[in-house]
C-alpha cells in the first residue's frame, strides 16, 4: 500500500488547522501540525513533506521569510509550498507567487477547496516541465513538449524555438512555468506589462490570439491554451507526447 503524503501544516490558529487536519486525513493524506515557524522548521527537516501548507501571518515570521528558510533546507527546493494568506490585497498574493511558491488560498476559504487545491499541486509536481537544464536525453530522445530558457528569452514547443514578441514571451513564460494554473486578465497584465496604465484586458486578449497562431504552426491539431471564461487563461496539461 502506498504512504499516505505527509502535509506540512503551519498555522497558528488551532481551530483552523484542527479543520485542516480533519479534511486532509479523510482525504487520504498524513498531516503533519506546526503552530510556529521554529516548530515548522525543525519538523520540515525531520519528516521532509510531500508539500507544505504555510499561513502567511505567523507569531514568530511571517510565511514569506519561513518560505525562504524552509527553501534554503536540504531538500526544501523541491517541495511544493501554498500560502494561506488572511489579507485579500493583492499585493501579499503577487509576492507570494513571485518566490516561486505554488499556489495561495485567501482566508477565509472552505477546507475542502484547500484540499483540492493541494491534489492539484501534488499531481502538477509529479510530472516536472523541462526549464532552463534540459533532461537528460531519454531514449527515444523526443523533444519535451516545452523546454524555457530564461537566459535567452526563448520558449520551445515540441523542440521548435518560438519566435515571441516581448510580452508574447512574458506571458508564456508565465503559463509554461505553473501548467494549469489559471491566471487572471489582471495577473497577466500586473506581471508581464507591470501594471501600465493604459493597457487594457484586450491587450492580453491580443497577444493571447497572437500566441496561439503561433503555437498552431508547430502543433496545428491542438490548442495548448485554455481560455476559463470569465476567469483567464491556463497552460493545457493535456497535451500528447508528440504533436499530431
Ligand atoms: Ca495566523
Amino acid at each position: 500500500m502506498a504512504l499516505k503524503p505527509r502535509i506540512l501544516l503551519v498555522e497558528d490558529e488551532s481551530g483552523i488547522a484542527d479543520t485542516l487536519q480533519y479534511v486532509l486525513s479523510t482525504d487520504g493524506f498524513a498531516p503533519v501540525w506546526a503552530s510556529t515557524a521554529e516548530d515548522a522548521i525543525r519538523l520540515f527537516s525531520a519528516e521532509l513533506p510531500a508539500l507544505a501548507v504555510l499561513d502567511v501571518g505567523l507569531p514568530d515570521l511571517n510565511g514569506f521569510e519561513l518560505f525562504r528558510r524552509l527553501q534554503a533546507l536540504p531538500g526544501g527546493n523541491q517541495v511544493p509550498m501554498l500560502f494561506l494568506t488572511a489579507r485579500s490585497d493583492e499585493i501579499d498574493r503577487v509576492v507570494g507567487l513571485e518566490l516561486g511558491a505554488d499556489d495561495y488560498i485567501a482566508k477565509p476559504f472552505s477546507p475542502r477547496e484547500l484540499v483540492a487545491r493541494v491534489r492539484t499541486i501534488l499531481r502538477r509536481s509529479a510530472r516536472p516541465i523541462a526549464t532552463t537544464t534540459p533532461a537528460p536525453a531519454m531514449p527515444t530522445s523526443a523533444p519535451p513538449i516545452w523546454a524555457l530558457d530564461e537566459e535567452r528569452h526563448q520558449i520551445r514547443f515540441y523542440g521548435k524555438a518560438l519566435e515571441l514578441s516581448r510580452y508574447e514571451y512574458g506571458v508564456l513564460r508565465l503559463l509554461v512555468q505553473k501548467p494549469g494554473r489559471v491566471f487572471t486578465r489582471d495577473e497577466l497584465l500586473l506581471q508581464v506589462w507591470g501594471g501600465d496604465n493604459d493597457s487594457f484586458d484586450r491587450t492580453v486578449d491580443a497577444h493571447i490570439k497572437t500566441l496561439r497562431a503561433k503555437l498552431k504552426l508547430v502543433a496545428p491539431g491542438h490548442d495548448p491554451i485554455r481560455t476559463l471564461r470569465g476567469s483567464g487563461y491556463a497552460l493545457s496539461e493535456e497535451l500528447p507526447a508528440t504533436p499530431t
